[in-house]
């Protein structure tokens, strides 16, 4: 159903403030899936257009075509980016450098730059959905802003220019 939907404008929440879905993504995704999830579970009928829009959005968050190669190999795009927790600060790192292909020899050369015994890592897809597996939203917002070089996005595009990258 959703392959089918092709929407022609960002779903604007308020009028007269460039604030939408496609902003969210950035901003507060969590809140889009408790959204879409809501609204699935109520079944009301009324909210086709937002259902279908923000399904379509959310499954677009996870192919999206990563336009920085992989530092290690410089061929391949990187597909997987590298949180290091600190433990006394109570907070991730994400470093743009920190981003790998996860092929095999790239594999060795990524994890050979960590000290694991100093830090805890977790390795995630670049995709929108690890933006759910942050509960701090400081540390959110570190992935959003990480996510935006990554596509190569400008530091705050407009809602147009997101709905262009995520109908790519
Ligand atoms: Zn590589």
């Amino acid at each position: 159903m959703t392959k089918r939907y092709r929407p022609t404008k960002p779903f604007k929440l308020l009028l007269g403030r460039d604030m939408s879905f496609e902003k969210m993504m950035f901003t507060n995704y969590p809140a889009l899936q408790e959204r879409l999830e809501k609204l699935q579970k109520n079944g009301k009928r009324g909210n086709e257009d937002e259902k279908k829009h923000l399904a379509w959005l959310l499954e677009r968050g996870e192919d999206r075509a990563v336009k920085t190669l992989c530092p290690c190999c410089l061929e391949r795009p990187a597909k997987y980016f590298l949180a290091k927790y600190f433990f006394q600060e109570k907070r991730f790192t994400i470093e743009e450098k920190l981003v790998f292909c996860k092929s095999k020899e790239c594999e060795k050369k990524f994890f050979s730059q960590i000290k694991p015994h100093r830090e805890a890592v977790a390795v995630l897809p670049i995709k929108f959905s690890s933006l759910d597996k942050f509960i701090s939203g400081k540390d959110r917002k570190k992935l959003a802003s990480l996510l935006k070089k990554l596509f190569h996005l400008e530091h705050s595009p407009t809602s147009e220019k997101l709905l262009d990258f995520f109908s790519e």
